[in-house]
């Protein structure tokens, strides 16, 4: 675990993409690294620090994840969650509680290789365990 503040952190992970290092980027991508749990859109939109219009928090978000700095889940209820870090290119699998409502990234659990039919090409794996957790 970094002893940084995530502020610091955020800056310092955009700063390293050689990117431009604005407040609405800072303070999102903040936000997602202190988050004990995926976040919508919605209550980022009500708990960051600073206010900013919904139009422009799709577009950092969407940049965000555009820069593997934040990935993204989508669960029943249909809304997209944010998580800090990266999904990587080897797309890894999510648990979803359904007691709890917790999500959580499974990353040392591998997406077994799948055979397609010929000429088709994969661009996007989401695999969802829905269960229960320790905590239920
Ligand atoms: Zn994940």
């Amino acid at each position: 675990m970094s002893m940084q503040l995530p502020v610091q952190q955020a800056e310092t992970q955009i700063r390293a993409l050689g990117h431009r290092v604005t407040s609405a980027r800072v303070m999102t991508l903040a936000y997602l690294l202190q988050a004990d749990k995926p976040v919508t859109h919605d209550e980022l939109l009500s708990n960051l620090a600073l206010p900013m219009d919904r139009v422009t928090l799709y577009r950092v978000l969407d940049w965000l994840v555009r820069q593997r700095l934040v990935h993204k889940v989508t669960t029943e209820d249909r809304l997209w969650r944010f998580i800090a870090g990266d999904g990587g290119s080897a797309h890894h699998p999510h648990f979803y509680c359904e007691n709890t409502g917790k999500l959580i990234c499974l990353p040392e659990v591998a997406i077994p290789p799948i055979q397609l039919p010929k000429r088709f090409k994969v661009s996007h794996v989401e695999v969802i365990f829905h269960g229960v957790c320790e905590e239920a």
